[in-house]
């Protein structure tokens, strides 16, 4: 590990004065994480000028490519022109605008900082318009960390073993049920029993928090059905699905209208962002009009909705989504044809994708992921980094593509990750 020394050095002084040493759990990793300095496209610089061929992509939202230059052009313009108001901007309707324009379930907004904020949004609302209590969620499915959704949650909180943290109030807790993904007759029953009490079904529509997981064929039209039957509401979050999947996110590539759409990552371009959505019966309820509360002196900052307008344009004008998804089939193919000789599986759709090391055909729930192996994903993901390719830091956690990657990096990585597995297994 002696070309990450400086790492090991700045995670010492991280640690006497962040907790654990970073400021966010899913950044952490053993036996320390690797510190970068800057980016650019594909790449992504470590403090000491290590390049690396990025697929984390900042955890997602950076489809268009680190720094893409229009997107810096119009964050710099609006930085000259101030960046903290606490006012209406012309840019808040603009962005809605373009939202509005791609999401048929979706007639207005409220933009929040983070996606945390927007699932929680999500879930007061519809809890506000429902006037019930409970809500269900899918084992290893993460909606940021607020206290409805720390039950069972993936990502970081499953990384580092507290899917259900310590510190949220039992009597909140048991207003959240748990499912498992993909298990029609389990979601059946669960409404069987509970349906008048329960508000909302929060789901991210294809799985990107336990590794990508995407729904068994008619899953979400069953949650649909299920929601309308008893009235209780659909809540998408398409924090990683929106903006990529296709222009109209995951909803749109299995045309599903939810009641509620949460988004975040690219729609923020790289800045601090989350978004809830929905058609107009819901939102009205949203204070100031209705009386569900929710504010945030940074929601709808300048630089932000800079940031997020300049990137909703890259996006169609460069024919991202398509080239991201076409890299995405691209990369699953070369690795499924080039490592079938290793205890791999490669999963995903569109611009997303999970390297799970395991023996088994498919994974289809969290129980699967946990079947994986994360001792020699630790290692397989600390020996690709020495080649300059920098994967996701946990099986959690899926890897992503850009439109930018070419044919030539990717085939790069192809090689890399046989030499790595080469060597660790
Ligand atoms: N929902 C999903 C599906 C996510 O993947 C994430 C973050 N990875 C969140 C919500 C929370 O977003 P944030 O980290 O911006 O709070």
């Amino acid at each position: 590990m002696s070309e990450f020394n400086e790492s090991k050095e700045l995670f010492k002084e991280a640690k006497r004065y962040l907790a654990g040493g970073v400021n966010s759990p899913a950044r952490a990793y053993d036996p320390f994480p690797i510190f970068m300095e800057k980016a650019e496209g594909t790449k992504i610089y470590s403090t000491k000028g290590k390049k690396f061929i990025d697929y984390s992509l900042a955890f997602g939202p950076q489809i268009v490519g680190h720094k893409h230059p229009k997107v810096k052009e119009k964050v710099l313009d609006q930085i000259e022109k101030g960046w903290a108001f606490g006012t209406s901007t012309e840019l808040e309707t603009k962005v809605a605008k373009k939202i509005v324009n791609r999401y048929n379930s979706i007639d207005k907004i409220r933009t929040v900082n983070t996606g945390t904020e927007a699932t929680m949004t999500a879930i007061r609302l519809a809890r506000g318009y429902t006037g019930r209590d409970k809500i269900v969620k899918f084992e290893g499915g993460y909606h940021g960390s607020h206290d409805s959704v720390l039950v069972k949650a993936g990502s970081g909180a499953s990384t580092h073993g507290a899917p259900d943290s310590p510190g949220v109030p039992k009597d909140l807790a048991k207003e959240t049920i748990v499912a498992p993904w993909n298990n029609k007759e389990k979601i059946k029953e669960i409404f069987k029993k509970e349906g008048d009490n329960i508000a909302a079904i929060i789901a991210e529509p294809i799985f990107g928090n336990a590794g990508c997981i995407p729904p068994s064929d008619g899953f979400l039209d069953l949650l649909r059905d299920l929601t309308k039957e008893n009235d209780s509401l659909l809540i998408l979050d398409e924090v990683i699905t929106g903006f990529r999947v296709s222009k109209s996110g995951a909803q749109g590539y299995f045309d599903i209208d939810p009641d509620i759409t949460t988004l975040g990552k690219i729609a923020g371009g790289g800045f601090p962002i989350g978004i809830l959505g929905g058609h107009e019966e819901v939102m009205s309820e949203v204070s100031p009009e209705g009386d569900v509360y929710q504010a945030g002196t940074f929601s709808g900052n300048p630089v932000t909705m800079a940031g997020s307008l300049a990137t909703l344009e890259v996006l169609e004008e460069e024919n991202v989504i398509e080239e991201a998804n076409e890299n995405g089939e691209k990369i699953r193919a070369k690795l499924r044809q080039e490592l079938n000789e290793y205890p791999t599986l490669v999963q995903g759709i569109s611009s997303m994708f999970s390297f799970f090391l395991t023996n088994q055909e498919t994974v289809r729930s969290y129980n699967d992921v946990q079947e994986c192996d994360f001792d020699l994903y630790e290692k397989f993901h600390r020996e690709l980094a020495k080649k300059g390719t920098y994967f996701p830091p946990s099986q959690y956690e899926i890897s992503f593509v850009s439109h930018k990657h070419t044919e030539e990096e990717i085939d790069q990585t192809v090689d890399s990750i046989k030499k790595v597995l080469e060597k660790i297994t």
